[in-house]
């Protein structure tokens, strides 16, 4: 009976996290810039799950889009209870080759957004109603992982963003938390962030739990931090890589590799 706002619902991560918020009894609005992406998803939520799902278009560096999205969901539905801060965007590139504006441009999409989304669902209903605010960011930055300084900042940023919204908003009944995803199949992100070499040249037996993740175990994981199970649950951020990042090695050469091969 609840509603969760999903920024980046309709694709990867978020579109299986909408899923499953579905399967779980909850309406969902997904948003990203794509109106057609989101609205092709919705379908095919509703669809696999019988439960209403309103597709949005959003640009989380325009915090009007935001606010126009918002009101129409709060029109439609009449309570936003949960948000879920998923939109991002990621490539890999060396530092030295990283154009500034690269740069600025996840930040502004990563950091940025998930500020501004949080913020005008503080405004419109969390502030009087209490609620709940999963980011998901990454574990980039835990290990200063190579060709991933833009993320790898924009996410720790978010995580830090978690502890200081977790600690203003709490007094408003409104739990702040983040959670970060190992390697994930099925996912843009795999794909671009090299995944699929990974996986041959066999580094998940690295991995503590010898393998990859997939997207139906971060959106369970989700749904806890979302669901009352977790009531007592805020500012913290749950890693969720099967122990990946206490272990896994930077590959210089063969990130590199990937990231020529990408860029072709
Ligand atoms: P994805 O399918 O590319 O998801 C990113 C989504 O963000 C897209 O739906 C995109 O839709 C939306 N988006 C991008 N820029 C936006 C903007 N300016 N405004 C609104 N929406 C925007 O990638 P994914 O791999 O599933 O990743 C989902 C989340 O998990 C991301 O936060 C990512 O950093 C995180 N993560 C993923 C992995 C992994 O292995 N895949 C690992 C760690 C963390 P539009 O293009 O329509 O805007």
């Amino acid at each position: 009976g609840q509603v969760a706002f999903i920024t980046g619902g309709g694709s990867g991560i978020g579109f299986r996290i909408a899923e499953i918020f579905m399967r779980h009894g909850c309406r969902t609005v997904i948003a990203s810039r794509n109106l057609q992406r989101v609205s092709e998803a919705s379908k095919k939520l509703v669809a696999a799950t019988g439960q209403q799902c309103l597709p949005l278009s959003v640009d989380v560096r325009q915090p009007q889009t935001i606010v126009a999205a918002v009101d129409e969901a709060l029109k439609e539905f009449k309570r936003i209870d949960i948000l879920v801060n998923g939109a991002a965007g990621n490539f890999l590139c060396p530092a030295s080759t990283l154009s500034f504006n690269a740069f600025k441009t996840v930040i502004d999409i990563d950091t940025i957004g998930t500020f501004n989304t949080s913020k005008v669902l503080f405004e419109k209903y969390f502030r009087d109603h209490g609620g709940v605010i999963v980011n998901i960011t990454a574990t980039l930055s835990y290990r200063g992982h190579a060709l991933q300084v833009h993320a790898g900042t924009a996410k720790a940023a978010i995580d830090a963003m978690t502890r200081h919204l977790a600690v203003e908003w709490g007094p408003n009944n409104i739990r702040v938390n983040s959670l970060a995803p190992g390697p994930i199949t099925g996912t843009e992100g795999y794909r671009r962030l090299g995944g699929k070499f990974a996986e041959e040249a066999s580094h998940f037996a690295m991995i503590p739990l010898q393998r990859a993740g997939n997207k139906t175990e971060i959106a369970h994981s989700t749904l806890y931090l979302a669901s009352p199970l977790s009531s007592y649950v805020t500012g913290t951020t749950l890693v969720v890589d099967g122990g990946s990042w206490l272990t896994s090695a930077n590959n210089f050469s063969a990130l590199l590799g990937i990231a020529s091969s990408s860029a072709k």
